[in-house]
């Protein structure tokens, strides 16, 4: 997934077992090298990257895990109204942000036009079972790298509970899911970054069996004549977003849902996206530039949540 992972486990958890720690980081490695052979567009023969090559419209057999994943994405797409759109392939990879060598460099308007032509959610179907996917136009290529990292989070997380470890910390990248308390025998704490230069903490919260996910336009970006080109493609315009929404973290009870919702508010920026997260509900915590540095909304379910 072109990231870190880490998972901090309770110990006493595996004294109760009898399991050996090398044991867990062998099955938690596992677990990943699989969602990575599924869902990566870094490695040509994963599932996904075969299937974008694929230039059939017919069903195309896929894991049940891949299904499970493209369904919830094209879930958050209509609900999005495509502000969520994993088929923004070809146009990620065109601003220079997917697998391919990293270019800094303004797409011509051409270039946006027949890039855009390629992409649109409705242009994808998936069936549970047998799991397939399908597209109705041959160019159709997805890029799952809004919402896989939190499936990964996710089936890491089964996997400890499988094991019968239920004290977890288990993050990938940023997107976090925390599992009954730490050693201490209290909630898990986590920060959520500072937009800011230094990188540091803007706000710490306790999390207990729940999954946190953070989308934001100040980690990966290129600067051009003064202008942030972020990672974040509005499917709309074909272009990154350019709203001042620098951070959006969002709290649910899978990992998955949390890192899609927090990419689609991102797209959405700062007033659509926080309309979006009051009508679903959702635990939504911003920060938002403004001229005198930023400033922080959440929504009452965030407010209930997290800061009691
Ligand atoms: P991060 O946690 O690294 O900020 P996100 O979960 O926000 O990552 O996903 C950003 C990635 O999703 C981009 O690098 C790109 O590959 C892909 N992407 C960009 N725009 C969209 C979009 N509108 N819908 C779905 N995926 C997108
Ligand atoms: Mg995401």
């Amino acid at each position: 997934m072109g990231t870190y992972y880490s998972v901090k486990i309770v110990k006493a958890d595996l004294n109760q077992t009898g399991t050996n720690p090398e044991i867990i980081q062998q099955g938690i490695e596992d677990v990943l090298r699989a969602v990575n052979l599924q869902m990566s567009t870094y490695i040509d023969s994963s599932e996904i990257s075969r299937f974008n090559r694929y230039r059939k419209s017919d069903w195309f057999a896929v894991s049940a895990d891949l299904a499970t994943v493209i369904d919830r994405a094209l879930q958050i797409s209509r609900e999005s109204n495509g502000a969520f759109d994993i088929t923004v392939g070809p146009l990620v990879n065109l601003w220079g942000f997917g697998p391919g060598e990293r270019e800094e460099r303004i797409p011509t308007p051409e270039e946006i036009a027949a890039a855009r032509a390629k992409t649109g959610y409705r242009k994808l179907q998936v069936r549970l079972s047998p799991p397939a996917v399908k597209k109705t136009l041959p160019e159709i290529y997805c890029d799952l790298s809004a919402i896989a990292k939190g499936f990964g989070v996710d089936k890491v997380a089964e996997y400890l509970t499988s094991q019968q470890v239920q004290n977890y910390l288990v993050e990938i990248g940023g997107e976090i899911r925390a599992g009954g308390e730490n050693t201490s025998g209290k909630d898990w704490r986590i920060g959520i970054s500072s937009p800011d230069d230094d990188l540091g903490i803007e706000k710490v919260i306790s999390v207990k069996n729940m999954a946190v996910a953070t989308s934001g336009d100040y980690r990966n970006y290129f600067e051009k004549d003064g202008i942030r080109y972020s990672h974040t493609i509005d499917p709309h315009t074909g272009r990154p977003i350019t709203h001042h929404l620098a951070s959006v973290t969002v709290a649910d009870q899978t990992c998955i849902i949390a890192d899609g919702y927090a990419t689609a508010i991102d797209v959405l920026g700062p007033d659509a996206g926080y309309d979006f997260a009051i009508r679903k509900e959702l635990p939504v915590f911003m920060i938002v530039r403004d001229k005198h540095g930023f400033i922080e909304k959440m929504t009452p379910q965030f407010e209930k949540i997290f800061m009691k």
